[in-house]
């Protein structure tokens, strides 16, 4: 199903006398495709959840339309508007089974929708098969690991054949292996099901692993929509370059002169169609090259050996924070001792931004 948002704003009373309204999503316009996984990403408190809480309508919205397939859903409750959700805290009932926890939604349903305990029986083991539960379907989550319960919840949601899947920081109470482990399985049950879903993180990681999708959010504002890779290529704006990647991007004070594109001193690329001003610079890690003729001249702080790749941990006066980092292969040979490296730079993994604005500057770099 196709979801549109259209000038969607959420503004919460400031709490207080006098207390200015919180606006937690402010004109959020954007359209998300039928059967595609999108992820809503940015920094804790830029309004993800209360977006979702939009979506589901957990929460009035303050102004703007929810679409679901055309029809305008913005004041129907929660409860008929066919959505499943999954909380970062799982919220099994603890005194009942997994099967009976898969079961207790369709319990609720009324009506032409009743259905037969049998009915219910076989709808919850078809979402435990899904999610691969399906054996523990007579233990108490108490007897179940956090990614088993997490799946639980999964299940619960998608059995009520929900026209739209929602996810709020999902993983967030695993451990590392278990969140990589269960986002793929989500990308996998997604794609099996096919169900339009709107997850949320701050884990830039994540998303980008397995979204269609991501939608990038600041301060309640939508930052930018794309596919991971496009948006990490062409960020919109420097909030958007720091936030992806990591290690993040390496920003420099830079200024374009006379078509040459420097870093302070240092005249590390031609840059055409750029009028002379003063920009940011930003380098992916993986745009540093060891050159001992390189233009970039930094002074080394360390080097920290990660099996495939090393990382070159440097200083230069012209950057924003106090130290870069570049990713070069192990392979590469980086003398700890010296005082100074040098770096060439790779054009296709730097990128410009205005000054005053943070936008991106097009320029053709080489
Ligand atoms: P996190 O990643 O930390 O969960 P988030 O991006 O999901 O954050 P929201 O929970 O949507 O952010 O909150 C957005 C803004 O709205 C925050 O400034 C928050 O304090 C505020 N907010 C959220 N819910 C309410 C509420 N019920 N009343 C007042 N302000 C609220």
């Amino acid at each position: 199903m196709k979801i549109v948002l259209e000038h969607l704003t959420k503004r919460f009373p400031g709490r207080g006398k006098n207390a200015p309204d919180v606006i937690a999503v402010n004109d959020f316009t954007f359209e998300i495709p039928d059967g595609k996984l999108v992820g809503l990403l940015g920094p804790s408190g830029c309004g993800k959840s209360t977006v979702l809480n939009l979506i589901s309508g957990l929460h009035k919205v303050s102004d703007g339309k929810v679409y679901f397939d055309g029809e305008d859903v913005t004041k129907l409750p929660a409860e008929h508007r066919g959505v499943g959700i999954v909380f970062q805290n799982y919220a099994l009932y603890p005194h009942l089974t997994v099967e009976k926890n898969i079961m207790f939604p369709m319990e609720n349903f009324k009506g032409d929708k009743r259905l037969s305990k049998q009915e219910m029986q076989s709808r919850a083991l078809e979402a435990a098969k899904l999610v691969q539960i399906d054996a523990l379907m007579d233990r108490k989550p108490a007897e179940l690991s956090g990614g088993q319960q997490q799946r639980v919840a999964i299940a619960r949601a998608l059995v009520k054949r929900p026209r739209v899947l929602l996810m709020d920081e999902p993983l967030s109470n695993l451990d590392a292996r278990l969140r990589l482990q269960t986002r793929e399985e989500i990308r996998r049950i997604q794609r099996e099901t096919k169900i339009t879903t709107v997850f949320v993180t701050h884990d830039q990681e994540e998303a980008m692993s397995i979204s269609d999708m991501i939608v990038v959010m600041k301060d309640g504002v939508l930052q930018q929509i794309g596919k991971p890779q496009q948006v990490y290529d062409s960020p919109a704006n420097l909030f958007v370059a720091k936030f992806l990647g990591t290690p993040p991007i390496n920003v420099f004070h830079g200024r374009i002169c006379g078509g040459m594109l420097y870093a302070g001193q240092d005249a590390i690329l031609t840059a055409k169609g750029v009028p002379d001003q003063e920009v940011y610079a930003a380098v992916r890690p993986e745009g540093f090259i060891l050159d001992e003729q390189g233009p970039l001249r930094c002074m080394l702080q360390g080097v920290e050996v990660m099996g495939r790749d090393v990382s070159v941990v440097a200083g230069h006066p012209a950057l924003e924070s106090t130290q870069l980092r570049a990713i070069i292969p192990s392979t590469s040979r980086v003398d700890d001792e010296a005082e100074a490296v040098r770096f060439s730079i790779v054009p296709e993994k730097t990128l410009l931004f205005a000054k005053d604005t943070e936008l991106r500057i097009d320029a053709q770099l080489a």
